[in-house]
């Protein structure tokens, strides 16, 4: 399997990376993606992605980092040309937290989109790669400004899903991905899990947004550690009635074909 979305360069997991991949591949995780927040965290990324096998990053402005800029773009334009930066992002608009505003995040999500499309036009190094999206209570602002980027839907993943099935629908009909964090597993969120329960088994993946969200197994635990995925996809499995290791294969291979991984790896019995 794949952690889909986790945050190695944040400080719960300094010097001790390759202890949390070798603990990860145990428990059968024999990738992680680690996801950027600022043009400084994607090179940060980056390095982390080169220096160790099975570590692939991203590249975008987290919307609650809306307000470190004004952002020098130079950064994200150098991680999404190497080959080991597999997506943009994360990149959208959240609305849980009064700040940063709306006033301040948006400007910041038009100037990634903008920069995503010109990449795209110019059919420059990374052209046409997939978006990761970070979406908090925003469904009705952010799948608007989406549609009228042009990019396909096919595009994007909405990574850790915390609504419910309406906003699941929304989703799923705009034609993007679905991520599951450890929030699908927690006992006060059926909402969630439901929604898991909902998406096509195509259009479906795991991730821990590690160091945060451990699984309901391992709650009191931090921080949440990429192994702790296989938590949350057994218990998505059960709620949807279906064998672990065919749930298994199935986001692994979605993972794999959404952001351009490699196919061999991660083939466990
Ligand atoms: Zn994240």
């Amino acid at each position: 399997m794949i952690d889909t979305h986790c945050h190695l360069t944040f400080p719960e997991f300094a010097g001790r990376v390759p202890e949390e991949l070798v603990l990860a591949a145990q428990h059968g995780v024999t990738g992680c993606i680690t996801i950027s927040t600022t043009p400084d965290n994607a090179l940060e990324c980056l390095a982390l992605a080169t220096s160790h096998a099975n570590v692939w990053c991203t590249a975008g402005i987290h919307p609650l980092y809306a307000d470190q800029g004004p952002f020098d773009l130079a950064p994200l334009r150098a991680c999404i040309a190497h080959e080991r930066c597999v997506a943009w992002g994360e990149l959208g608009l959240d609305n849980h937290y009064a700040d940063p505003p709306r006033l301040i995040q948006e400007p910041v999500l038009h100037q990634q989109l903008d920069l995503i499309a010109s990449t795209d036009a110019q059919g420059a190094p990374g052209a046409g790669k997939p978006i990761v999206l970070h979406c908090r209570e925003a469904f009705a602002d952010l799948i608007p400004i989406l549609r009228a980027s042009g990019l396909p839907g096919e595009r994007f993943v909405f990574h850790c899903f915390t609504a419910g099935p309406q906003e699941a629908r929304q989703v799923l009909d705009f034609g993007a991905m679905m991520s599951f964090t450890g929030v699908a597993t927690y006992k006060n969120a059926p909402q969630v899990l439901e929604a898991a329960v909902l998406t096509p088994i195509d259009r479906i993946m795991v991730e821990t947004d590690a160091p945060y969200l451990s699984p309901q197994e391992v709650r009191g635990q931090r921080p949440c550690r990429p192994w702790m995925v296989t938590l949350t996809a057994r218990a998505i499995a059960q709620a949807r009635g279906m064998a672990n290791k065919d749930f298994e294969r199935a986001t692994d291979a979605n993972a794999r074909r959404f952001f351009g991984l490699p196919m061999s790896v991660g083939d466990e019995p």
